[in-house]
Order: structure tokens, then C-alpha cells, then sequence
């Protein structure tokens, strides 16, 4: 099996043994953040926690990218999606080509493989690949 890494670290936790979106709660005001950040972008405040979130995405807008943009093969779908009822961000959603997403359309967040990459191992002078691993939504079911 390859080595694996986080795409981004600290965005993804462990919840009762499967995987979970992690943002941030403020303590201040209350409102939920995700990617997280140190500062809310509300109001400032450094009293943060983290806070796992539910896996149920709302669409708001979509597009389909026709171009390549490395390391994804087009085509593939972004959509930007609220969350939580308070949490607006942008994923990728993985889906067949004739399934159409539309605003209002829930989605599921998923974790797997993302891409490989290889990189060289200075300690064992050979090329290794390395599973990235990611979030990305695909329509609930
Ligand atoms: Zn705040």
C-alpha cells in the first residue's frame, strides 16, 4: 500500500472511527468556520475550538471545467456549497458525466484518494508514491 497524506492538514478528524470535516467554533460569537482559520473572520476572536461537521452539502452554484487543472482530469465539477446552515465553501463534486448538479441539490462529503503523487525519498534514494487523500462531495443518494 502507498503512504498516504492529507492534502490539507487539520481540516479532517476522526469521529466515532470515520472520517469527518473539522471546522472551527467561536466562542465569542458562535459561529462555525470552515477551512478553519486562528482568528474568527467575524469577529476576531482567538477563542476557537474545533468542531466537527455534519456531512450534508447544499449547492448553491456550480460549474463544469472542461480545461485541465492539474493534478484533476477534466472534466470534473465544482460547486459551491453551504454547510451547517452557516458555512459557505467551495469542493469538487465527483459524479457521472450525465448527472447534472443544480442549485438546491443536497450533496454527501466523501474521503478518499484524491490523486498520487511521487515524490523522491532522499533516505532511500528511490521514487515513492504517495496517496493524497481529500474531501470531495458527491450527490446524496
Ligand atoms: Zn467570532
Amino acid at each position: 500500500m502507498n503512504k498516504q497524506r492529507y492534502l490539507i492538514e487539520g481540516i479532517i478528524g476522526e469521529k466515532d472511527g470515520s472520517l469527518a470535516l473539522m471546522g472551527r467554533l467561536c466562542g465569542d460569537c458562535g459561529k462555525k468556520i470552515f477551512p478553519p482559520t486562528e482568528f474568527c473572520p467575524y469577529c476576531s476572536s482567538d477563542k476557537l475550538e474545533n468542531v466537527f461537521l455534519g456531512d450534508e452539502a447544499t449547492v448553491l452554484a456550480a460549474t463544469t471545467t472542461r480545461m485541465p487543472v492539474p493534478p484533476y482530469d477534466p472534466p470534473f465539477t465544482l460547486a459551491i456549497v453551504d454547510m451547517e446552515d452557516e458555512i459557505r465553501t467551495i469542493g469538487r463534486v465527483e459524479k457521472d458525466e450525465s448527472v447534472k448538479i443544480k442549485k438546491g441539490d443536497k450533496l454527501t462529503v466523501k474521503f478518499g484518494k484524491l490523486f498520487e503523487e511521487t515524490i523522491f525519498n532522499k533516505k532511500t534514494k528511490s521514487k515513492e508514491t504517495i496517496d493524497v487523500i481529500g474531501y470531495y462531495f458527491v450527490p446524496k443518494g
